[in-house]
């Protein structure tokens, strides 16, 4: 007889619920926030251009610029490799919503690439399938904090003359074939937002080695102005000079002296979050109704997101019903993610479901375990502990 599953009136594992992401900050954080508040610049200081400059010696990038989010700095990184109206760029379908937003925001068109069922990275053989005279650059994601086969991608947008933008959220830290990425790309995209690898509240942050494209999003993260207000304030200048359309994208030197301190300590997340990994891996990889992430031997995961997945023919229930189980255990479970194209607003845009069919049959069965460099080693037995309760529970 199987335990009795608190969705049913049982005891849960935890009495509370663990979160399935969290971010970590220590009082060295605290204290670098402090001393900016205490100092004179707020916004457009000189921390901002420390955070870039230690962000773009750790990727081992030529320019780095922070913005306000990752998604200003995908719209900034699109704007900048020239993309609007009558472009097509190519996005996986299996992300978030935002590595396509930034697309139609600039007038372009995204055009859903599938994925590889094995590690469900972006698959290099339907982007080639899917360039077209219109295609004008590609999205990659690094989805769950592993970059897909990059030199592939990288000889077909060469051979094809087509831009590449690395959405990398999930993968500040990760390598690949020894590379760090933020080299792998012609604009990579971070963020840091709190449940990614280091966090400054809300943020993102664009590396290149292209001067101009550098340049470009730094002047659209500025209303279009390029100089920027301290350094005329400094050179008693008041002249300035808008060339185009650009936003407030800035972020504040409050946010980018804990990316400074947070970045210090990203080796130790990456540490924890891949012990954590291990242990799932362990715990699982017996278990014939599980499936545990694919890993690359070409790859040093980031190790954002732990994704299962459900052999769903062998379980009496589908993958909503084992998603409410695990939650009414105590286990903070997520889903990562719904295909782009069957939001609502993007049916609505004319896209159809069963454009991208492994995407959508993978996301059927996917399910996140929480993973973040804090969880104590009784928070990993209770994921471990609850997900076998609630299998065997499910068990045919
Ligand atoms: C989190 C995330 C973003 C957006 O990041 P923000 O900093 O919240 O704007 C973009 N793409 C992917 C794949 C993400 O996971």
């Amino acid at each position: 007889m199987s335990e009795h599953l608190a969705i049913d009136g049982g005891a849960p594992v935890r009495g509370s619920l663990l979160p399935y992401a969290r971010q970590s900050i220590d009082t060295n954080d605290i204290a670098a926030v402090v001393s900016v508040l205490e100092g004179d610049w707020l916004t457009t200081g000189p921390t901002v251009a420390t955070y870039e400059n230690a962000v773009a010696d750790y990727v081992g990038a030529a320019y780095a610029i922070a913005l306000s989010s990752a998604t200003a700095g995908l719209h900034a990184a699109v704007y900048a490799l020239g993309i609007g109206p009558g472009d097509d760029v190519i996005v996986p379908a299996m992300t978030f919503a935002a590595s396509a937003n930034c697309i139609l925001y600039c007038g372009g068109t995204p055009v859903f690439a599938d994925i590889d069922p094995r590690t469900c990275l972006v698959d290099s053989e339907d982007i080639e399938s899917k360039i077209s005279e219109r295609t004008k650059a590609l999205v990659t994601v690094d989805f769950t904090g592993q970059p897909p086969d990059m030199d592939a991608i990288r000889s077909i947008a060469q051979r094809r003359n087509v831009k590449v933008i690395a959405d990398a959220a999930h993968s500040l830290g990760a390598q690949y074939r020894g590379r760090p990425v933020g080299s792998l790309a012609d604009a990579t995209v971070f963020s840091t937002h709190p449940v990614k690898p280091i966090t400054t509240g809300e943020g993102g942050i664009v590396v290149t080695d292209n001067e101009l494209v550098a340049r470009k999003v730094r002047t659209f993260r500025n209303h279009g102005i390029a100089s920027d207000a301290r350094k005329r304030a400094q050179e008693g200048e008041w002249r300035y000079d808008m060339e185009f359309l650009g936003y407030n994208y800035r972020c504040s030197d409050i946010l980018c002296a804990l990316g400074v301190s947070q970045l210090k300590k990203l080796p130790s997340f990456l540490a924890r979050r891949r012990e954590i990994a291990a242990e799932y891996d362990k715990a699982f990889s017996a278990i014939d109704e599980l499936e545990i992430p694919a890993r690359s031997s070409d790859v040093e995961s980031a190790w954002h997101l732990y994704v299962l997945r459900l052999h769903l023919p062998m379980l009496t229930v589908d993958r909503g019903q084992v998603f409410r189980a695990l939650r009414a255990e105590g286990i903070g479970v997520n889903v990562h993610y719904i295909p782009v194209y069957w939001h609502s607003y993007y049916q609505s845009l004319g896209y159809k479901k069963g454009l991208c069919p492994v995407a959508e049959r993978e996301y059927e069965r996917m399910i996140t375990l929480p993973l973040w460099p804090g969880m104590t080693s009784r928070d990993i037995a209770d994921v471990v502990s609850a997900v076998c309760k609630v299998i065997n529970a499910y068990r045919k």
